[in-house]
């Protein structure tokens, strides 16, 4: 016999509902009509979500938008079987003829179904295998993960996001492609900055040693300990190489405390010597009064003796007294230049630890109030990360901040409560920005960030999300709760570009900020 028509199946169906006094409402139609049929009941099609995922599904190029159309069309028909279809096409497109276009986001349902079908063993074999690279790459990653550290966040979400797409029963290859792509890039980022970190600490710590080495030419056991410093700052850096660098690091940090000793001692010489030669001097002019009255004395007695008997004695005293004058003057003369000596030497020791100093002020690069850079530290931070920014050619932006109606506060509160706030600025700046990004104090009340990897859009952003913070973490004034807001203007360095330049443009920017009633972010 044949099969019912579905004409018949529906008017049996009409049939036995009205014979069961039942409303003819689509659920019990449907239901009916299945008994008739002696076919399985269907889940109603959730047509609502699914249009809803459709308005969701991107469209940037042709394939997306190609795959959107079938996705829609095969909803509005409720067609589990078109979407079906799509869905395996999108997620395991068939091979391509050669030479045609493999592009995996042009998934033609109707095409699909015009294709032969794979091999039976590579049906059966790749999901196994693809299942298991999956999850061996995830593994990967979460090995790999604890060596990036916690100072890049977005890297590690990244690499999160992917291990948890990787081990989807069923993950969306293109959500795949463009973690797998992110997260490439990201590290490539991570792992050249990490190779940067490890040879510029190195660098610093030879920086470091040799300085000390310079402050102590003359020390006979602080030169070889140095010198081993210095070789042992020689990449390639292992754990056992920073232990042994730990280590000697220490006996040198105490040989440094007797040099600041030596130091003070030359002070100490310097002073004690002064006062011994003022000494000297007094008692030079006590005793050549001394001898003064002895002549004296002896020239009286010679003017009154009566015969050569009673003046060789005097003569004898005088000619005595002479040679203990001369004596005399020439211990003093003697004394005097050794004096001389140290007090020169101490003097010229004191005159090289100074210059030192005037050098090692001028190589600061932070400024001391706020801890924040000083401008010479924004100048090496800038040509830094230009440079940085021309050979990955990804933009820096600059953003420069003037806080609001300072003056006002210092009037108000102090001088003391003022300096306070730009510490407090600079303080929810540090935690407010990345790690990597630079901040600092361009002026009085004029900070400077510097903003790696942001174009002008993003960087505007970053500087209104300071802002925010900044009224969410209000300054404390003994007690009392002050809002610091400030103006920025904020503007992208261009390639090859000196650093004033683009102040120049972002301050124009800030400028307007301010005329636009304060507490905004402009761009130029
Ligand atoms: P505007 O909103 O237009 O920027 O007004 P303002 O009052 O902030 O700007 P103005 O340039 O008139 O005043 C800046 C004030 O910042 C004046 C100066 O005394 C103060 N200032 C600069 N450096 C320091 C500092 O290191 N400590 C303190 N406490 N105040 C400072
Ligand atoms: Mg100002
Ligand atoms: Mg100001």
């Amino acid at each position: 016999m044949a099969a019912p028509t579905p004409q018949e199946i529906a008017r049996e169906a009409v049939k036995r509902l009205a014979a069961r006094r039942l409303p003819p409402t689509p659920e019990n139609f449907q239901a009916v009509y299945h008994e008739v049929a002696g076919t399985r009941p269907l889940q109603p099609f959730p047509y609502e979500q699914l249009r809803q995922i459709g308005q969701e599904l991107p469209e940037a190029t042709p394939g997306q938008q190609r795959f959107k159309v079938l996705y829609n069309k095969a909803v509005a028909r409720h067609s589990w079987d078109d979407l079906r279809r799509l869905l395996v096409q999108q997620a395991w497109p068939s091979p391509t003829p050669a030479g045609a276009a493999a592009s995996p986001g042009v998934a033609v349902a109707e095409a699909a179904e015009a294709r032969p079908t794979r091999p039976p063993e590579e049906n059966d074999d790749l999901p196994g295998f693809e299942h298991a690279w999956r999850e061996a790459v995830a593994r990967l990653l979460t090995n790999v993960l604890p060596a990036l550290g916690q100072d890049d966040p977005r890297a590690l979400e990244l690499v999160q996001d992917l291990v948890q797409q990787l081990r989807l029963e069923a993950p969306h290859p293109p959500t795949l492609r463009r973690l797998l792509g992110d997260v490439a890039y990201r590290l490539s980022f991570t792992a050249e900055e990490q190779a940067g970190v490890r040879d510029g600490l190195l660098a610093l710590l030879r920086q470091v040693f040799e300085h000390i080495e310079d402050l102590s030419p003359d020390n006979p056991w602080l030169r070889p300990q140095l010198g081993a410093l210095v070789q042992a700052a020689q990449p390639p850096l292992t754990l056992r190489r920073l232990e042994e660098l730990q280590r000697r690091l220490r006996d040198v940090t105490v040989k440094q405390v007797e040099l600041r000793e030596q130091t003070l001692q030359a002070h100490a010489v310097m002073k004690e010597t002064l006062a011994t030669f003022l000494n000297r001097l007094a008692q030079t002019t006590e005793g050549s009064a001394h001898y003064h009255g002895v002549f004296e004395r002896c020239a009286a007695r010679l003017e009154s003796a009566a015969s050569l008997a009673e003046m060789a004695p005097v003569v004898q005293e005088a000619v005595q007294a002479a040679r203990a004058m001369a004596a005399d003057a020439q211990r003093a003369g003697d004394e005097l230049r050794t004096l001389r000596a140290r007090a020169e030497h101490a003097e010229h020791e004191i005159q090289r630890l100074q210059r030192e100093l005037d050098q090692m002020a001028e190589m600061v690069t932070h400024d001391l109030l706020t801890g924040v850079l000083n401008r010479k530290g924004l100048q090496e931070a800038v040509a830094q990360e230009a440079a940085r920014a021309e050979r990955h050619g990804s933009p820096v932006c600059i953003a420069l901040l003037d806080i609001d109606d300072f003056k006002k506060l210092n009037d108000t509160l102090g001088h003391l409560a003022g300096d306070a706030a730009l510490q407090h600025l600079a303080q929810v700046a540090r935690q407010s920005l990345r790690p990597h990004d630079a901040i600092g104090r361009y002026g009085g009340e004029e900070f400077l960030l510097v903003l790696p990897d942001t174009d002008v859009e993003q960087a505007v952003a970053v500087v209104q999300r300071l802002q925010r913070d900044l009224s969410a973490h209000l300054f404390l004034q003994d007690d009392r709760r002050v809002l610091i807001t400030f103006s920025a203007g904020v503007t992208r360095l261009q390639p090859g570009e000196a650093l004033e330049a683009a102040i120049a443009r972002a301050d124009r920017a800030m400028y307007r900020a301010k005329r636009a009633g304060k507490n905004r972010v402009f761009s130029e």
